[in-house]
């Protein structure tokens, strides 16, 4: 008997096109979109090494977790890095970008993470990508937390990388990405010696293997059952409408905001503000002499099913994470949540 999952034919070259022609839609971008075949930090750390080499100077905006990692990764390409750190309890301005671009004049280079579903905020790209244009530099954008939860405009925005995975507001599979790439970065990446090249980061080896030669056939074997997930992911967000799944997720974190307060129980949103707060995940304070690792566990036993997390790493006792992403971003969820939190708060 044939099995659903292993029986499968061969995923076609002219498939694997079409699914990234469904990513180019749904970015609204003219760039070449790539589907790297391992999970997001597969593409951003291939970002990171194609565009930045000894030489290179960038700005790394470190709004969360991720931006740490970047900015280990841009040291080890040989970069020399300004950090532009802010609290992890708002978001960086594009005032604060521009000042950092006039004090490093060299800055040709600049990361930043769109949203941080580690942190809950969300970063303001419309505005920070025109200063980041005026000044010229190369523009990478971690949007896996955003894609799905709220707009993301890589063109319109003067992104030049823009990554993406379909494990969060997507609903879809963690182990491929994407990224989409403008005409400069290619152009930066082609004159880097340092790039990779027949190496797993190499976007360049997609360029010229894949997109180069017309997308006649795949360079290597596909992650085909991650890529029909990735398929059926991007066909039912279409059938949904992406500004209705958007809808969704907003109203999520605005119901887990308000939800919160109105519990009572001294739990506040870690965002200070509502319109810096992402809308893929909603992060919130716990009491003071409350363990929100323990304010978790006591959550999920009484419901196994809600999306509850606590911080990681150094936030693990002060931070609770709703992730209302996906099929979680619904009202039901939300208040299943609350509910589980309101109760194992009054215990
Ligand atoms: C989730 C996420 C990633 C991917 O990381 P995983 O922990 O492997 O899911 C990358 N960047 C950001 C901003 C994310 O929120």
């Amino acid at each position: 008997m044939t099995h659903p999952l292993l029986d499968l034919p061969p995923l076609t070259a002219a498939r694997f096109a079409g699914i990234e022609r469904r990513v180019a839609a749904l970015l609204d971008t003219e760039q070449d979109v790539v589907i790297t075949q391992g999970e997001a930090l597969l593409p951003l750390e291939g970002c990171i090494r194609g565009g930045a080499r000894p030489g290179s100077a960038a700005l790394n905006v470190v709004t969360g977790p991720y931006g740490k990692t970047f900015g280990d990764w841009l040291r080890d390409a040989g970069a020399e890095v300004t950090d532009l750190a802010v609290p992890f309890h708002g978001a960086v301005t594009a005032e604060q970008v521009e000042r950092a671009l006039a004090e490093h004049p060299e800055i040709d280079f600049v990361s930043l993470v769109h949203a941080e579903a580690a942190t809950g905020n969300t970063n303001p790209v419309a505005e920070i990508g025109e200063v980041v244009r005026a000044h010229g530099a190369l523009f990478m954008l971690d949007a896996v937390a955003s894609v799905a939860a709220e707009p993301l405009l890589p063109d319109a925005w003067g992104v030049d990388l823009c990554v993406i995975g379909a494990q969060k507001a997507m609903g879809g599979p963690a182990g491929v990405s994407a990224v989409s790439v403008s005409a400069r970065a290619w152009e930066r990446m082609a004159a880097n010696p340092a790039a990779p090249r027949r190496s797993y980061l190499s976007l360049l080896d997609w360029k010229e293997r894949w997109i180069d030669t017309g997308r006649a056939a795949l360079p290597h074997a596909p992650a085909q059952l991650e890529m029909l997930a990735l398929e059926a992911c991007l066909e039912r967000i279409d059938a949904d409408g992406l500004d209705a799944v958007i809808a969704r997720h907003r109203a999520a974190a605005t119901a887990t905001r308000e939800g919160a307060l109105a519990l009572g129980g001294g739990l506040e949103p870690y965002v200070y503000e509502a319109r810096d707060a992402a809308p893929v995940a909603t992060t919130l304070r716990v009491p003071a002499g409350t363990d929100a690792t323990a304010l978790v566990a006591r959550a999920l036993a009484l419901d196994p099913s809600v999306p509850l997390v606590a911080g990681g790493g150094a936030l693990a006792k002060e931070m609770v994470r709703v992730n209302h992403y996906g099929p979680d971003a619904d009202p039901a969820v939300v208040a299943r949540s609350l509910a589980a939190l309101g109760t194992a708060l009054s215990e």
